[in-house]
């Protein structure tokens, strides 16, 4: 689960974490209120969408004026006009894909005198079994290209967490950014900040790009992106209700409630597979034949003829969906069971676009008779292979 950066700030500050005084505005004639209360001279209002590259975001049906998701403001009067200038429009980013995302809440911040942007982050590394962190001097910039172009400036380095963040650490933090004195005991204490915040809130990541030093000789973190670990929300009642819905695609949540795995994807085929092996496999071949897969879903082992119709019909009010490929192998799942959630959901909904059946296993034979005795414009396949070839085909025309 993600949350926004005035959030995540909220939660560092907790940790003790050295981040800039803000406050959360929801609607346009709240932004003065905030600019007095932080008091200036310079204020930087932010979007807050669940995407990074919002400063150098562009906003869709372009206004005068516009200037990207970060904007530094010199008076309370300019912090006004940017907000209401932000509100309700859609941004986009390098992170949110073409159609952007609507920005419906701001930060309005006191503004930091930069002397320096470093990057700092730190994961769960699955290989070391360990919280990894990554950090680097070429911060505020997109770290992919600086892990591409110039792989020496990326440090990284685990912390055992039988011992915790260690003193060690610290240093290897300050040395990697070309920090002494002072500011090395704040890269310290951030670090041992940092992990205590990321290990009792159950995160998966959590991204400080940029780390700045301030004109003050501050070390301070300027932006921050938390993705939490889903599998340990349960334990943090406080973290599920910061949740944003509208940030999430509704597909997706709508497949939580029947409990489906769903990736909503950016191609035409819609797919109903179960297994996530098979789904991977079954995105694969239609690549491979030339198209994309709409989404990925596994319907699961034991799927009932309500979560089949639930999810059959995700995939039709998709309106990317050019043509659906349904493709079980029933082994725990039976096939008839799946013959009739498509049955189902098409006599709800309706069925505007080819639909290929490969079905195989448990109850195939049962299955393949129902569908062909329902009427519906079906076309059977063999096998994988064959199931990719005519969809292909039938979205092709
Ligand atoms: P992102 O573009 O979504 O990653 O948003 P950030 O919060 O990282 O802001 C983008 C950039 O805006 C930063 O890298 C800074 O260069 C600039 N910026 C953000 N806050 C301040 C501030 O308080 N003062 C100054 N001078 N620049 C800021
Ligand atoms: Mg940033």
């Amino acid at each position: 689960m993600n949350i926004h950066e005035y959030q995540a700030k909220a939660i560092l500050r907790e940790f003790g974490v050295p981040v800039s005084r803000g406050v959360p505005v929801l609607a346009a004639k709240d932004a003065e209120a905030a600019a007095r209360e932080l008091g200036g001279p310079l204020w930087v209002v932010k979007a807050q969408i669940h995407a990074g590259g919002r400063g150098k975001g562009k906003f869709k049906e372009k206004e005068a004026g516009d200037k990207g998701g970060v904007r530094l403001a010199k008076s309370v009067d300019e912090v006004k006009a940017f907000a209401a200038q932000m509100l309700g429009r859609t941004l986009v980013t390098v992170q949110t894909g073409p159609a952007g995302k609507q920005v419906n809440r701001l930060y309005i911040e006191e503004g930091s005198d930069i002397e320096r942007e470093f990057y700092l982050s730190a994961l769960v590394d699955r290989a070391s079994s360990r919280v990894a962190f990554v950090v680097s001097t070429e911060g505020g910039v997109n770290i992919e290209d600086v892990a591409h172009r110039t792989p020496g400036k990326i440090h990284s380095f685990s912390v055992d967490p039988a011992t915790g963040v260690m003193p060690h650490h610290g240093r290897t933090v300050a040395q990697a950014l070309g920090l002494a004195g002072d500011l090395a005991k704040q890269a310290e204490r951030l670090v041992r900040q940092l992990y205590a915040a990321f290990i009792a809130k159950d995160m998966a990541m959590l991204e400080i790009n940029p780390l700045i030093v301030t004109r003050q000789g501050e070390l301070r973190c300027l932006d921050a992106k938390i993705s939490f670990d889903d599998n340990a929300l349960h334990r943090h009642q406080e973290i599920v209700a910061l949740r944003d819905q509208t940030e999430e695609d509704a597909k997706e949540i709508e497949a939580s409630k029947f409990d489906l795995n769903y990736i909503a994807l950016e191609g035409t085929i819609g797919c109903m597979v179960n297994g996530a092996g098979l789904a991977m496999a079954t995105m694969d071949i239609i690549k491979l034949y030339g198209e994309a897969p709409a989404n990925f879903l596994d319907v699961g082992g034991g799927a009932s003829k309500e979560k089949v119709t639930a999810a059959f019909k995700i995939i039709t009010a998709d309106p990317n969906v050019k043509g659906i490929l349904v493709n079980i192998f029933g082994g725990i799942m039976r096939c008839d069971v799946i013959a009739e959630g498509v049955i189902a959901a098409v006599k709800e909904v309706g069925l505007k676009v080819p639909l290929v059946v490969r079905l195989e296993g448990t109850n195939v034979d049962l299955g393949k008779k129902i569908l062909r005795e329902s009427g519906l414009n079906v076309i059977p396949a063999d096998d994988l292979d064959d199931a990719a070839q005519k969809v292909v085909k039938a979205v092709r025309g």
